[in-house]
């Protein structure tokens, strides 16, 4: 049986097994267990390639408290940061091993996940929102479904006219990827003041606009999408001009989704559509299970660096109550 099973190997996870690692729990107690075949799954595919990666993503706290520390840096700087990670506390990671169902039973938490049954005395819940991406409010037809994506990195995308949907960062790095890229960029965002984007990205994505890089329709509501005769989208607009435009992709930076039904078949209880947990991430109804990075922290509220906070905060707690004693 371990001490602690952890359930995603993006930065919570991988920075709470540091944690507890550095602080003395041995690491062949602690088993991480990883959906995808690789660590860091979102940020590898999410992310455009060079993005450069903040510290004070959203202009949320840049100061770690624990043992991991992050800077300012492009995306393969920050993917090496977490591998190293891995190898410097010999972290043990099971790749392609989506947890499915987490069940307490008296002592121990049974985990069964796509490679097998693991037993623990803890678990913590690292696999924050974006494994279900939201979608939009509108149908898209069948016939274009293979034109829509929720990622950067599936497909390249290079020489295409692009309309990206969205009003937050991920949609204005998105987009200055994707002109970078030759694409000729749509971006429809409902706010019209651009309020959820940081400064840097609000400043440059205006920019572009001005000279013609781009064509940002701000305070835009896409209604609908059609196929037209040549197989391109038609993207219906509600009560703007232009009406509508035509694009051979669409790319949806719309964020992501609570998974909350893996969250109450484990007994947690969502509310304001966050986990029930308390000061120290460990869930108020079962004592021992902790949730840790994006999952844990209030809406809009993940960053990379919040996630190492969350994992610190856990982890202090964890060795108060389960270990130390
Ligand atoms: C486009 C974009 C740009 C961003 N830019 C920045 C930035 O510049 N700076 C910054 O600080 N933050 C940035 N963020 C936010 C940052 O990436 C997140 O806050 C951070 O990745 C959250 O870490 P996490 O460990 O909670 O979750 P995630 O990074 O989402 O990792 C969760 C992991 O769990 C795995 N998983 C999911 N379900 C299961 C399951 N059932 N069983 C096992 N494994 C599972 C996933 O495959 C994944 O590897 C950005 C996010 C996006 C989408």
């Amino acid at each position: 049986m371990y001490k602690m099973i952890i359930i995603g190997a993006g930065p919570s996870g991988i920075s709470l097994a540091a944690e507890l690692i550095s602080d003395g729990v041995p690491s062949d107690q602690i088993l991480v267990l990883e959906k995808a075949e690789e660590k860091s799954f979102i940020m590898r595919t999410l992310y455009p390639a060079q993005k450069m990666v903040t510290a004070n993503f959203k202009g949320l706290n840049p100061v770690a408290n624990g043992v991991m520390k992050f800077y300012d840096c492009y995306k393969d700087d920050a993917l090496t940061v977490l591998d190293e990670t891995i190898k410097k506390y010999n972290i043990n990671v099971n790749f392609k091993s989506e947890a499915l169902r987490v069940e307490k039973k008296e002592d121990r938490f049974v985990v069964t996940s796509k490679s097998g049954t693991f037993e623990s005395e803890l678990v913590a819940i690292g696999i924050g929102i974006f494994g279900r991406p939201n979608k939009p409010d509108y149908k898209i037809p069948p016939a274009l479904i293979k034109k829509c994506q929720y990622d950067i990195t599936s497909t390249n995308i290079e020489n295409e006219k692009v309309c990206v949907v969205g009003g937050g960062d991920s949609a204005a790095e998105y987009v200055k990827h994707l002109v970078d890229e030759n694409n000729n960029l749509f971006l429809s965002s409902r706010e019209v003041d651009l309020s959820y984007m940081n400064p840097q990205n609000r400043d440059d994505i205006i920019e572009m606009d001005k000279a013609q890089k781009m064509k940002l329709l701000a305070g835009s509501n896409i209604v609908s999408l059609e196929e037209t005769d040549e197989g391109q989208i038609r993207v219906n607009l509600k009560e703007f001009d232009p009406e509508h435009v035509v694009v051979d992709r669409m790319v949806f930076a719309l964020g992501g989704t609570t998974p909350s039904n893996f969250l109450k078949v484990m007994g947690i209880d969502l509310d304001n559509d966050r986990p029930k947990i308390d000061d120290h991430f460990e869930s108020e109804q079962v004592p021992g299970l902790f949730v840790v990075g994006d999952l844990a922290v209030k809406k809009n509220g993940g960053a990379i660096i919040v996630a190492f906070n969350t994992s610190e905060a856990a982890k202090n707690r964890i060795m108060q109550k389960y270990v130390k004693n």
